[in-house]
């Protein structure tokens, strides 16, 4: 991609710096104001074009005399995390769908599409819970493809995908009808004839994240990719990229135990997971998330165990910081209007989509056992 494609917003964000402090005042000013009314529904389509206008869920994907910096996309995601987990959540959708684009053999999801989808003029998400699972022996897949001229015929439901509205567009997977062991990965455009988004039951927090079941009935796909080869080479960065929606819950946790210190401390003082400690804590996970921000697309097992390692370790001290927030913070914290309250189900969530902390322990087990001499 060249980058005079660009709107002028993203090329100003050259620095992560520069890319931070835009991402932190659209956090700390629209994106504070309406974290409540997200979490009780409210899709935040615009704050999300915002976010994408100055390079936030971009900044992962290599440019011309510009490689791509993975912990910068961690950074962004992580600050409007702070304030807003579902927010993160989104970011990181729309950061993994770039990546989809990225890593493509096809030369429609490059060019201006894919320009267009780093500057926010579109938005996707990722379908890739289920064949995620399905590659792990958790369960099958749920999208066919049955081969027919010029392409393949999807059918199946995926129970919920999110990022989505009428024009939006998300990478996914179906299993070749025929073919045991052949799988195809595309970009599904939600307007495409055979689709249909329904409404999800609502769920206990993320609300507002836009989340649908998406029906495919005979859905025409021109061109695709043989997915396992290329999920080997994206499932790093996909799962390490997660790590910067952990982070903004934690990095959140810790603040709103600092706001009550002068006037709780006293008492605070005799909980565990203080927010020194957990700050620590965080400050090393995010050192083990910079290194392996360096090389993304290592495909070994070693380095793959290393990701899922410290995802799981993200995951884990989002529920303890979020945990502990509330413990601090007492009963203002459990109001219905608290952050502090809400941070616990977002951290909730950080640990069962997918790869849930269960699905991340069954990798790392299997992945150990396969490098284990016989
Ligand atoms: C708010 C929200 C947003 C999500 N966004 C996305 C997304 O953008 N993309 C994406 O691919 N996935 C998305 N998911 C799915 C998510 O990533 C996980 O796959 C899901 O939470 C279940 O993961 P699990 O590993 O805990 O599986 P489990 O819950 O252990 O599921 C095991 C099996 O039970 C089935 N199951 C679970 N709940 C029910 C139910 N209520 N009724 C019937 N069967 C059920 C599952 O389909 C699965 O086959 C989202 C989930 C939620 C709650």
């Amino acid at each position: 991609m060249n980058p005079t494609d660009l709107p002028a917003d993203v090329v100003q964000a050259a620095t992560t710096e520069d890319l931070l402090s835009a991402v932190r005042a659209i956090a700390q000013g629209p994106l504070a104001q309406r974290a409540q009314a997200i979490d009780e529904g409210a899709y935040p389509e615009d704050l999300l074009k915002q976010l994408a206008a100055v390079g936030a869920m971009g900044a992962h994907i290599d440019r011309p005399g510009q490689p791509g910096n993975y912990m910068a996309t961690i950074a962004a995601m992580a600050e409007a995390g702070k304030v807003c987990g579902a927010t993160a959540f989104m970011m990181w959708c729309q950061s993994v769908c770039a990546l989809y684009m990225d890593a493509s053999s096809n030369p429609a999801l490059k060019g201006e599409r894919l320009s267009a989808h780093l500057s926010g003029a579109g938005i996707g998400g990722t379908g890739l819970s289920n064949p995620m699972k399905s590659f792990a022996q958790i369960e099958s897949f749920l999208l066919k493809a049955t081969p027919t001229e010029g392409g393949y015929l999807v059918n199946g439901t995926l129970p919920w995908v999110s990022n989505l509205a009428g024009n939006h567009y998300f990478g996914a997977i179906a299993s070749v009808v025929g073919e045991a062991g052949k799988e195809v990965m595309f970009i599904l455009k939600c307007d495409a004839p055979g689709v249909t988004l329904k409404g999800c039951p609502k769920f206990s927090g993320m609300e507002g994240t836009g989340t649908y079941a998406v029906q495919c009935k005979d859905l025409f796909i021109g061109v695709a990719d043989p997915a396992r080869p290329y999920i080997r080479n994206i499932r790093a960065a996909f799962v390490m990229l997660q790590c910067g929606i952990a982070a903004g819950i934690i990095q959140g946790a810790i603040d709103s135990m600092w706001a009550v210190e002068d006037q709780l401390g006293h008492v605070n003082q005799f909980l565990d997971d203080r927010p020194d400690q957990l700050q620590a804590e965080l400050d090393d996970l995010l050192g083990r998330v910079a290194e392996l921000a360096k090389t993304p697309y290592d495909s070994s097992n070693e380095f793959f165990i290393d990701v899922l390692n410290v995802r799981i370790d993200g995951g884990e001290l989002c529920m303890r910081a979020a945990n502990s927030a509330l413990m601090h913070q007492g009963a203002r914290g459990y109001l219905m209007s608290s952050d502090v309250q809400r941070r616990v189900r977002e951290a909730q969530f950080v640990a069962i989509v997918t790869p849930a902390i269960k699905h991340l322990r069954k990798e790392v087990a299997a992945l150990c056992a396969e490098d284990m001499p016989a």
